[in-house]
């Protein structure tokens, strides 16, 4: 077979080193491949989300050792498996750590960093293997979905060495102070019932002014649009403020 020209860096590849594209190009595995989170699904990607994942690891990599590094050590991230979540800056991060450079007082580990409000699904999920002997193997994962990001914008991955993915779900909900146990849903019913409520709201002021959407309606209806938000995802708003923080912050030093 033909040799490809690296889509990204332009270096001639060879077979063995060629990596095809969802659009028909190629990208090298030596070089640009590897710049990768290994969650990220090449095959089934075109070139501009290629690229737009390479701009989250290069930037989530100083965004990890820059802010979450320090905060390891003074116990202010929690973390389950490679995923690692520091509230206080309203961030988390997909983290490839090497353990051999921290021992030596040093972190250099690949990541991708999230906006833990874009955080919009996180859940258990069993997936199926097959092993070099054909059998399969089964495996309990998380699974993690943002929103509002380009690049790897979904991942599963195995938090069960640290600790279980039920205590994995728990931690988020109580960060986002959605209660799904049975023994909470006093307070979500009471978020939907406001939501249900201010949307009754909005009807009834459209209704009133004939049907047209006045300045008022609208509003009314975005009050009512954010409530039921609450109600589902939770209240962000802190954790929204605090990662525009960070990332300003960050941003700033060019
Ligand atoms: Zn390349």
């Amino acid at each position: 077979m033909a040799k490809q020209t690296c889509a990204i860096c332009g270096a001639e590849i060879n077979l063995i080193q060629q990596q095809k594209l969802a659009d028909g190009s190629y990208i090298c595995r030596k070089n640009c491949k590897s710049v990768g989170m290994k969650q990220f699904d090449y095959v089934h990607a075109d070139l501009p989300s290629v690229l737009a994942h390479h701009d989250q690891v290069n930037k989530g990599t100083k965004i990890f050792n820059q802010y979450f590094v320090p905060r390891m050590k003074t116990k202010q991230v929690e973390r389950f498996g490679d995923v690692y979540v520091a509230p206080d800056i309203g961030l988390m991060a997909l983290a490839k750590t090497d353990y051999k450079f921290f021992i030596f007082g040093k972190y250099y580990p690949k990541a991708v960093v999230y906006r833990i409000a874009d955080l919009k699904d996180y859940d258990e999920e069993m997936i199926e293997t097959k092993t070099s002997d054909g059998k399969i193997q089964k495996d309990n994962v998380m699974r993690f979905f943002f929103a509002n990001t380009a690049g790897l914008y979904t991942f599963t991955t195995k938090v069960g060495n640290t600790k279980s993915d039920e205590a994995c779900v728990k931690y988020f909900n109580k960060l986002f102070g959605i209660q799904k146990t049975i023994g909470n849903m006093g307070n979500t019913w009471k978020n939907q019932i406001n939501a249900i409520g201010a949307m009754g709201k909005a009807i009834g002021e459209a209704v009133k002014s004939g049907g047209e959407a006045t300045e008022n309606v609208v509003s009314a209806a975005g009050d009512a649009a954010d409530m039921l938000n609450v109600a589902i995802y939770g209240d962000r708003s802190a954790l929204i403020a605090a990662a525009d923080k960070t990332l300003a912050e960050f941003e700033a030093q060019g």
